[in-house]
């Protein structure tokens, strides 16, 4: 009997996912393996390893300014109560107050109250530490970054950190000092102390409830009623105009591990209509037009993202940001060559926290052009050397040119930033086993997937470690479990039907 010999199908190399930026508002990024897996299945026959293209989605900043403003408010309370877990740092400047620890705790408790009533939103403080600011950073949005690369969330949903540097957050737009920063549907935030006035509960209470605001996506708005105006003082009240009330009740319950990804498409679409709407204001519409690409393309309206990319590069020919966007969604419709050269455009414009690079990066690898690629990751890297997605999607191009070596270095620099990377175990797996060093690589895929437990191509490829070694039983074992996860799976459907004909072949050869 002749046997017959069916390979599994090829690997994947897995590039997450969440680019998060530096000096620019936060990238979002597609992590969903299922839509990316069946968007990519038909490659996976063919090319054998592919690079899964890195989406980064937008997000836009917002400043809050010192100004003046006053109003009245109310609402009504909701019995959803969703709890946020707070993580409170304070830097060596806010720390300079004696009574620092409490007023952070006030702070948070006013911000609390105000928001439990309005939207049933609790914010429970579970950890107050420490923080050292760079005194050197001389805008908040850079400060910004600072502190979400230096502080870990440490199991809390999002993380505050409270600053009393003065004159180093001065530069601003209008040279108005910055009273807090923070990105739509993201978790960290900065809010400052102004300790020259001595401290204001009730400001800082509400530079927090505005900060904390724009984490379920409110904007600024026009005026002086709201407390998402870009005014803010001491006579300001706890008051949301309705537009932002209903946006942050429409986002009450996001993710802010996953932002926009995680919320429904229903409220996308109620979104986006808000968002319109506040177009009307007439002011930071180039960001609203980004946000609203942004949630095109998480729809997979691809086309009207496009649209709305290009809309707020109009608006702001200067900015890299809708560019980068503008060129990864070229790049998910196909059309490489428009994509390279508006991310070439974006590079120039300079990609504060190397999105650009990397995604342009991503594009040349799609047209083979991994030398380039290379070269463009290499520089995102010179910008942000700490961000461990970098060096995971390095390590998947070094696994395209068969630099396994190179790869797996590349995949350990990824692991000591991030030890809980589950796609950087996941490509170092791949590079192993291309070296058929099946040990190590089915420890890798282990780890990924002891990680990320629906990590369906590393169950995939652990499988098919298996397979290459003979293991059936195990292989077989590992299909089935995947496809407990994903029953519809067609490759683990495939690759079972392979294990499966390669057992009944070896016991035909047994039986002969
Ligand atoms: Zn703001």
């Amino acid at each position: 009997m002749r046997i017959i010999k069916v390979r599994p199908f090829g690997y994947m190399v897995l590039c997450e996912s969440r680019l998060f930026s530096c000096n620019k508002p936060a990238s979002y990024v597609s992590s969903g393996l299922p839509s990316h897996y069946s968007k990519y299945f038909s490659r996976i026959e063919t090319s054998g390893v592919y690079i899964l293209l890195l989406i980064a989605v937008a997000s836009a900043t917002f400043f809050l300014f010192v100004g003046n403003a006053f109003s009245v408010e109310s609402g009504f309370p909701d019995n959803n109560i969703r709890v946020i877990k707070v993580k409170a740092v304070a830097d060596e400047e806010f720390r300079r107050s004696a009574d620092w620890v409490e007023e952070i705790e006030g702070s948070i408790k006013r911000s609390s109250a105000f928001y439990e009533e309005q939207f049933g939103i609790k914010y429970e403080l579970v950890q107050i530490g420490e923080w050292v600011s760079d005194n050197n950073i001389k805008d908040v949005r850079t400060l910004l970054s600072q502190l979400k690369n230096e502080v870990e969330r440490d199991g809390s949903d999002i993380v505050v950190g409270f600053t009393g540097q003065a004159r180093n957050v001065y530069k601003c737009v209008f040279s108005r000092t910055a009273l807090g920063i923070a990105l739509p549907f993201s978790s960290y935030v900065i809010v400052r102390a102004d300790r020259s006035t001595g401290f204001d509960y009730h400001t800082m209470s509400l530079v927090l409830t505005h900060e904390l605001g724009h984490l379920f996506g409110a904007m600024h708005v026009d005026g002086s009623s709201s407390v998402m105006s870009t005014s803010i003082n001491n006579n300001t009240s706890f008051r949301f105009d309705d537009n932002n009330s209903e946006l942050i009740k429409l986002t009450k319950f996001v993710d802010f591990d996953k932002g926009l990804l995680s919320l429904s498409n229903e409220s996308l679409d109620q979104l986006i209509d808000k968002y319109k709407d506040s177009l009307e204001y007439g002011f930071e519409n180039a960001p609203r037009r980004l946000l609203i690409g942004s949630m095109y393309y998480k729809r997979g309206l691809v086309g009207d993202a496009i649209g709305q990319y290009e809309a707020a590069i109009k608006l702001d020919r200067k900015d890299p940001e809708p560019l980068t966007h503008l060129g990864i969604a070229y790049a998910e419709n196909g059309l490489l060559d428009k994509a390279i050269a508006v991310l070439s455009k974006a590079v120039r414009l300079g990609s504060n926290d190397g999105s650009a690079h990397v995604n342009l990066g991503m594009a040349l690898v799609r047209k083979g052009m991994l030398d380039e690629a290379i070269d463009q990751v290499e520089k995102a890297m010179k910008i942000n050397n700490d961000n461990p997605e970098m060096h995971c999607i390095l390590g998947g191009i070094y696994i395209r040119k068969g630099l396994f070596d190179e790869a797996i270095y590349e995949c350990r620099q990824a692991l000591r930033i991030r030890s809980t990377y589950a796609s950087a175990y996941y490509n170092m797996g791949i590079a192993y086993q291309s070296k058929l060093m099946y040990d190590s690589a089915v420890n890798a895929y282990k780890e990924a997937i002891g990680i990320e437990y629906n990590n369906l191509m590393a169950r995939n490829n652990l499988g098919m470690a298996y397979y290459e070694q003979g293991f059936m039983g195990k292989a077989e074992s590992e299909y089935l479990k995947l496809l407990q996860i994903d029953p519809a799976n067609e490759m683990a459907i495939n690759n079972l039907e392979a294990v499966l004909l390669a057992k009944r072949e070896v016991l035909i050869c047994d039986i002969e």
